[in-house]
């Protein structure tokens, strides 16, 4: 068996952390350190997954269902407009390899990180 994720400690009561939302598969949390007025993570509970492509690969219906979650979250905190990101790798900052989410809403601007 895998050592515990931070997440999955979390989900579990181990370490405090502030769950906003549970689904049967997914739950989110507020980021502790937020990078925009609204800033949750979304994760599936089983840490199964390291990141989103081996996510996408394994079980595409529950990458699914965090992006469902990510767009009810951004309604019901924010104005419903919200930016989701992915890192994928150390090299792109990934430090938690339990896959999650980062979902960034609430005063974001219109301008995109990236084109427009
Ligand atoms: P990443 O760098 O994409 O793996 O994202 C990991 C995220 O987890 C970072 O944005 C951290 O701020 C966040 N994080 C780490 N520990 C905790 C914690 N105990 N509660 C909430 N968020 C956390």
């Amino acid at each position: 068996m895998a050592e515990p994720s931070i997440f999955t400690r979390i989900l579990q009561g181990d370490i405090p952390g502030e769950i906003v939302a549970e689904t049967e598969r997914v739950f989110a949390i507020k980021d502790i350190s937020p990078q925009a007025p609204l800033h949750l993570l979304v994760i599936p509970k089983t840490q199964e997954y390291r990141d989103v492509a081996a996510l996408a690969a394994g079980d595409p219906s529950l990458l699914a269902e965090m992006i469902t979650l990510a767009n009810d979250l951004a309604a019901e905190h924010a104005d419903g407009d919200f930016r989701v990101l992915f890192n994928t790798g150390a090299g792109a900052g990934q430090t938690v390899f339990h896959v999650h989410a980062h979902v960034l809403a609430g005063g974001l601007g219109e301008k995109s990180l990236v084109g427009g």
